[in-house]
């Protein structure tokens, strides 16, 4: 088996792209791809503050390492969410990460803010805990984000084309209309990119084992029934027969998207509490923290 580009020994076998690499042929092909697709979509450029979204998986450390090596401008947030058991792996993994490399990290604690966890917050709003816990990283995220240009997190292909998937499904329009590898800053949203929207999950892995970058492994404890991992899964079976299928469903539908859902923004109004824009008067993160201290007085 010899690299498709130096003809060395192949050590890669990536079939979606029917090709086979050495080592470092491997890692110039990833960095080279995950540069076009900050440059063709205009994401930043190397002179803008980026801030990164790292849970202490693979795909945002490995983001976090390839945007350091490309010479961007990144600082961490990391976001501990308090999930007993998991969070502390979640922010050691994040702290070594960056403390080997010399790289700025900010970590906010949930437990800081609410007094709870993700566990309890989500019992005390009746909701499911994945929803919370979007609502309240994305809050969260862009509150950080005040002072750069924009953020970036480690959705990959994988993500991407199966919450694509999902949107479907269920046609939730309003989804499908924002979902794109970059979103524009609206208001007191801050810019928002996914560099890594046309990389596949095998090539991260290989990245993080070839820099040696340690990341948690395990699934989130809350997020066992998610139904994010049944289209994901749904995916991995038609990928394993049709290599290279994701890819092409998420660049199809990016060419398709303005002729099937019109842009037109949604109306969104200021947070009559912390002024974030939202679709109602006062934002769920705002909802939230009142709930809680509802439950909490009532509890004294
Ligand atoms: P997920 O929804 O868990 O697939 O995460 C998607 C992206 O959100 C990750 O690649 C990170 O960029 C970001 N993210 C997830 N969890 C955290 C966290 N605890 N702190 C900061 N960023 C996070
Ligand atoms: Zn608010």
């Amino acid at each position: 088996m010899k690299c498709r580009i130096c003809e060395k020994k192949a050590t890669i076998k990536l079939p979606q792209y029917n090709l086979k690499l050495c080592d470092s042929c491997f890692l110039d092909f990833f960095k080279k791809r995950v540069k076009k697709t900050i440059d063709s979509f205009k994401m930043f450029s190397l002179y803008d503050d980026i801030l990164i979204a790292v849970s202490g998986g693979k795909d945002s450390l490995v983001l976090w390492s390839v945007l350091s090596e490309l010479g961007y401008r990144v600082s961490g947030l990391h976001i501990d969410l308090g999930i007993e058991g998991y969070s502390e792996f979640c922010k050691q993994k994040v702290l070594d990460f960056s403390e080997s490399r010399g790289l700025p990290l900010k970590i906010i604690g949930i437990k800081e803010i609410f007094g709870v966890g993700i566990k309890e917050l989500a019992r005390i709003a009746k909701r499911a805990s994945c929803r919370i816990c979007g609502m309240i990283r994305r809050y969260l995220i862009n509150r950080e984000a005040k002072d750069f240009y924009c953020v970036v997190t480690g959705h990959t292909l994988d993500d991407e084309a199966s919450s694509l998937l999902g949107n479907v499904i269920h046609w939730h329009v309003g989804f499908l209309k924002r979902q794109y590898p970059v979103l524009e800053e609206n208001g007191s949203l801050k810019r928002k990119a996914k560099p890594f929207s046309f990389v596949f999950e095998n090539e991260i892995v290989f990245y993080a084992k070839l820099k040696n970058i340690d990341f948690v492994r395990e699934r989130c404890p809350l997020s066992k029934k998610a139904t994010s991992y049944v289209y994901k899964s749904m995916f991995s079976f038609l990928e394993e027969r049709m290599p290279h299928i994701k890819l092409s469903f998420y660049k199809e539908f990016l060419k398709r998207k303005n002729y099937f859902f019109s842009e037109e923004k949604e109306q969104l109004k200021e947070c009559k509490i912390c002024g974030y824009l939202t679709v109602t008067d006062i934002c769920n993160f705002c909802k939230l923290k009142k709930k809680v201290e509802e439950y909490q007085f009532q509890k004294a």
